[in-house]
């Protein structure tokens, strides 16, 4: 089993990067804030445990998500081929990935920090909107469904997250600056670190299929 990990703050447009190399290459895209808001929908106890930190833009307590990302990762088989979106958030969670991998007969082959500049960022969440069903991402700007409200993909309801208002995404940046921009650090000491100017979408992800040898 393969991983890469996709880094960055919030808005930086990794769930649509994500989705966009599922369907042209068939990694598996791993992102723990849909596993958490399915998690939510579902009435589930790891949603309940959950819901209450999402809504202020704190971190989920890693054991509930090391839990949920381990399941995923032993259902797997031994060619699964994965990609982390949102995962890890902190030097520990990281700590606990790399312990977890072996156990799994894998290894992390890249790490992509996707760098947004923050106006943009701001700009990019106040306007997402997402498929309550598959998590598909959308954009008033520029990358709206083709009929308002109804995921392309899925037919499922647009909706815009709770957690996507302003107070909340100024906290979820400033966690992101404290507990996870340490990583960089972290993947760049095991040589595994890789730096994409994430402004545009399509020139990121011909970046991260180059570094993949996918070009
Ligand atoms: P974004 O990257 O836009 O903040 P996510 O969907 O990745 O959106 O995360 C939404 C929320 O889910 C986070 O603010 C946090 O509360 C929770 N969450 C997601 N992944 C993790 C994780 N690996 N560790 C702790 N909390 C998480
Ligand atoms: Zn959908």
């Amino acid at each position: 089993m393969q991983a890469i990990i996709l880094l960055g703050a919030p808005g930086a447009g990794k769930g649509t990067v994500a989705e966009d190399l599922k369907r042209q290459i068939g990694i598996e895209h791993i992102s723990t804030g849909d596993m958490l808001r399915e998690a939510i929908r579902a009435g589930s106890p790891v949603g309940l445990e959950a819901k209450a930190f999402m809504e202020k833009g704190e971190l989920v307590p890693d054991d509930v998500i090391i839990r949920l990302v381990r399941e995923r990762l032993l259902a797997g088989g031994s060619d699964a081929w994965y990609m982390f979106d949102g995962f890890p958030r902190n030097v520990h969670q990281a700590e606990l990935l790399d312990a977890m991998l072996p156990e799994c007969g894998g290894a992390l082959t890249h790490v992509f920090l996707l760098e947004v500049p923050r106006d943009l960022i701001i700009r990019r969440i106040s306007n997402r909107r997402v498929c309550r069903q598959c998590g598909a991402v959308y954009n008033l700007i520029g990358m709206r469904p083709k009929v308002e409200n109804v995921c392309d993909l899925c037919g499922g309801e647009v909706y815009q997250r709770p957690d996507d208002n302003e107070a909340t995404v100024n906290n979820r940046l400033d966690v992101f600056n404290r507990e996870t921009a340490p990583l960089v650090e972290y993947y760049r000491r095991k040589g595994l670190f890789v730096q994409i100017d994430s402004s545009d979408r399509l020139d990121t992800e011909k970046a991260i299929l180059q570094h993949l040898g996918r070009a």
